[in-house]
């Protein structure tokens, strides 16, 4: 419960299925309302808008929760399907509502609902204008259906309702505004503690955390840690200038070639860079590290106009169920063979 809890305040698309299971669930609210109501006080005309509402209801909610479950989040569909759904759920409630009692339906408080699902995405300005859209269909239900419109109790009755929808449309607005705002500088804050600043890649840090839980899980991987050759002299000749131009568009070659789920790119620290590749097969492994090496060494890096290339050493190991700091401390010796037997190439450890 309490990591559902966290999950749904973490994520808009968990908060989406909250919602559209509570449409759900309000569907067959409306339906057991109505068949009661309509037990005692059989209606034709009010039936058969009601069977259309509800064939339409399911329809609508049967397409929405599809694109909610099977098209990534951000997609067009994904977005009109989530962001459209306050709009369905006001237009069945201006339906609802006068099926089921207009003014003395227990459907009214849906309205809250619906406002508060706006602001999640318009804030405070959208808060307040459901607010006033529900408060316009409110009062058209409330004029039609009230006899005595100006009997003090009516009108006592209609201002709570009227100031309980502008409340929540205000008020609600503005806490989840705030919550919204304190949840993305939250994740913004871990997204920067997360990255390198000169690179963009992923950190030390990161690397470290990475690599203890995917050894917690017993996940298959291979490590690689790479550094560029005679960096030093790189930066004597060309400047540290240059130098962090190189490790940027270094970094960017080497981001390029790992498919996003095949692995993750870490700036390891200085010049050096690691990778955790998940895969078994070392053919794989060989083939992105050929082809990392091969495109930084025939990369052009340019200085004042001169140009002049770098290149790169490797090592690699396939996990094996060690310690993190035994894995890299083998890597870290694999590196440093590939240095010793000149540069410019990749040493595999013997047994993987
Ligand atoms: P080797 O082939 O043995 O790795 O030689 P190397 O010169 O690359 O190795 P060394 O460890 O002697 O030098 C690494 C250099 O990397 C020294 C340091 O100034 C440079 N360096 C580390 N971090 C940065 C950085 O963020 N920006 C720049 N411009 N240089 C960096
Ligand atoms: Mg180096
Ligand atoms: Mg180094």
């Amino acid at each position: 419960m309490k990591n559902f809890l966290r999950t749904a305040y973490q994520s808009d698309h968990a908060l989406e299925v909250i919602f559209s299971s509570l449409r759900w669930f309000f569907l067959v609210i409306s339906i057991s309302v109505f068949t009661i109501q309509y037990v005692e006080n059989p209606n034709q005309l009010k039936l058969n808008l009601f069977l259309s509402l509800v064939i339409f209801g399911f329809l609508y909610m049967g397409i929405s929760d599809y694109y909610l479950h099977k098209s990534p989040e951000g997609s067009k569909m994904y977005t009109i399907m989530t962001k459209g759904g306050p709009g369905f759920d006001l237009i069945a409630f201006s339906a609802l509502v006068p099926l089921t009692g207009g003014v003395e339906s227990p459907l009214l408080p849906l309205a809250y609902l619906i406002i508060l699902h706006v602001a999640v995405y318009w804030r405070f300005i959208g808060g307040i204008i459901t607010a006033i859209l529900f408060i316009l269909i409110y009062s058209i239900i409330f004029f039609i259906q009230v006899s005595d419109v100006y009997s003090l109790y009516s009108f006592m009755i209609y201002c709570s309702q009227v100031f309980f929808l502008i409340l929540i449309g205000g008020l609600g607005g503005i806490i989840v505004s705030r919550e919204r705002n304190h949840h993305s500088e939250k994740n913004l804050l871990a997204e920067a503690a997360s990255r390198d600043y000169l690179t963009n890649l992923l950190n030390h840090r990161s690397f470290q955390e990475y690599l203890r839980k995917d050894l917690e899980n017993g996940i298959d991987f291979y490590l690689v840690l790479t550094d560029i050759d005679k960096f030093k002299s790189i930066n004597d000749q060309y400047g540290h200038v240059i130098g962090d131009k190189v490790l940027r568009q270094i970094g960017a070659i080497i981001s390029s070639i790992i498919p996003e789920k095949q692995g993750e790119v870490f700036r390891y620290g200085g010049e050096e860079f690691a990778l955790i590749l998940y895969t078994n097969e070392h053919y794989e492994v060989n083939k992105l590290l050929v082809e990392i090496k091969q495109s930084v060494s025939n990369h052009i890096f340019y200085s004042e106009g001169k140009p002049f290339s770098v290149t790169m050493s490797f090592g690699s190991c396939k996990q094996n169920g060690e310690e993190p700091n035994i894995l890299v401390g083998k890597v870290d010796k694999l590196l440093y063979q590939a240095k010793d037997k000149g540069r410019n190439q990749i040493v595999y450890s013997n047994v993987g």
